[in-house]
């Protein structure tokens, strides 16, 4: 390692971090489409958003022209406690895979939620306080992300309500009490307390829930109740906003080593620390300064980007979401049950998949035994034992790694490690056992989910 001038962790001091988010949308020429009104097929207003979403997020949301968006102090103040968060070169898996290239990861685990979804969470319950409303209601599937807004609401004292895909509840019960813990009320979905869930427990008993069914509930819980607004951990385009403190501080820390990225790599579920953390590279790319291959990586059993329509769709089984043109598998999409963690949602980024269909980006699919052997791999080399979800970043990664090997190319290759896998080991149990499957749906099973998405344009 000493040869090498690049230190194995680096980190920006506090007066080099970013105070200010990157709006990518301000950079691309073809703006994403709108939300629609499902009602109406009419862009939906600010005025219809705002009995869901908090006033600031929904001007967030429409706001495709502003490059900056100023971080508010208390949010600044929050970041303080886990960002910045360090850019780690990858010296020891480099080491176990024989590769010239140089391998980068930022890693956002380092908060007790676990994920970059602090980042957004951060943001949303500041807005939700400012606003002066009593509590937010929201989903979460694999816990994350209800783990972080209750951390963020606790912070700002804030009531939040979390519906939890039921199979995850019962799968990961330690999830819950650390929600609890921080104040949250956890309500496993489909449940009996909101009339989505009660039909959808009528028309599909024993089912084990789905994000789409979990948003519906949330949405209703929340327009249902006076002071109270809903809010959501991906997919949006606000999210991709408050994710870009992500790209922003890689972009400044490689700059200050002087290494220029070949290639960027990022796991994709709805899309926002990907979103986040290629904005600024894209956003170069975009305006014709810097060229990158930038890779999504999805689950073979979950394949929006790489098997999807781009079309308009709903964004919630209940359809009480507005429509949201992106690359999707249809609403009424469930993965299959032995898929581990998340990146299960059904549809992707609108920004995201307007950029992937002008052809600015790449995606993978891959299998989910093949994310545990990386997963696997990279726990022995660099310690950290990764989500499932980052580990689709590390296998391509790896992949990528492999292929400068085998064409003796010393590429930088940079990728986002999301999280850490603490409440992952049920899967990990399985890989480690040997009784982990893979399971990619049909052509047909997914023809028969997009005959049933809307009739758009
Ligand atoms: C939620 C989550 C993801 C996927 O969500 P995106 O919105 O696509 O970023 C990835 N990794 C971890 C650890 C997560 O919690």
């Amino acid at each position: 390692m000493n040869a090498n001038e690049i230190p194995y962790k680096t980190y920006l001091s506090e007066n080099e971090v970013p105070t200010a988010w990157y709006n990518l949308r301000a950079d691309m020429p073809v703006k994403p489409a709108p939300l629609l009104n499902p009602g109406t097929g009419k862009p939906v207003t600010a005025e219809e958003l705002g009995h869901v979403f908090c006033d600031a997020l929904v001007a967030q949301e429409l706001d495709n022209d502003t490059r900056f968006i100023p971080i508010p102090a208390e949010v600044c103040d929050f970041y303080r406690m886990f960002r910045p968060s360090p850019l780690i070169r990858a010296y020891f898996l480099e080491r176990a895979l024989g590769t010239p290239a140089h391998i980068y990861y930022k890693f956002e685990g380092n908060n007790t939620s676990g994920s970059h979804k602090l980042n957004s969470a951060a943001a949303q319950a500041y807005y939700a306080k400012e606003q002066g409303l009593k509590g937010v209601t929201t989903e979460t599937g694999a816990g994350q992300w209800g783990t972080a807004l209750s951390m963020a609401c606790a912070f700002f004292h804030l009531d939040c309500k979390v519906f939890m895909v039921k199979c995850s509840y019962e799968q990961k019960p330690f999830r819950r009490e650390v929600m609890r813990t921080y104040g949250a009320d956890v309500t496993p979905s489909p449940s009996m307390t909101t009339e989505v869930g009660r039909k959808m427990n009528a028309d599909h008993p024993g089912t084990t829930g789905s994000l789409g069914c979990a948003i519906s509930e949330a949405v209703e819980a929340a327009v249902t109740r006076e002071g109270y607004r809903y809010v959501l951990g991906s997919v949006l385009n606000q999210v991709l906003l408050h994710q870009s403190i992500i790209g922003l501080e890689k972009h400044a820390a490689l700059a200050k080593l002087g290494v220029k990225p070949d290639v960027i790599i990022g796991c994709a579920g709805g899309g926002s620390n990907l979103g986040g953390l290629i904005a600024p590279f894209m956003g170069e790319k975009l305006r014709g300064e810097n060229d990158y291959r930038i890779i999504a990586v999805e689950p073979a059993s979950c394949p929006s980007f790489t098997r999807g329509r781009y079309a308009y769709d709903f964004c919630d089984t209940g359809r009480v979401c507005p429509l949201a043109k992106m690359y999707t598998l249809g609403h009424d999409f469930i993965p299959s049950a032995n898929h581990a963690g998340g990146l299960r949602y059904h549809g992707m980024s609108p920004v995201l998949s307007e950029l992937y269909d002008e052809g600015m980006m790449e995606a993978r699919s891959v299998e989910q035994t093949s994310v545990f052997a990386a997963a696997q791999q990279f726990a022995r080399t660099e310690g950290i034992l990764p989500a499932p979800e980052s580990s689709h970043a590390i296998r391509v990664a790896i992949d990528e790694a492999l292929r400068c090997k085998e064409e003796g190319k010393a590429e930088n290759i940079v990728f986002g490690l999301t999280g850490t896998g603490y409440f992952d080991l049920v899967a990990y149990k399985n890989f480690n056992d040997g009784s982990m499957m893979d399971y990619i749906p049909t052509d047909a099973e997914l023809e028969a989910n997009f005959a049933k998405m809307p009739k758009v344009g």
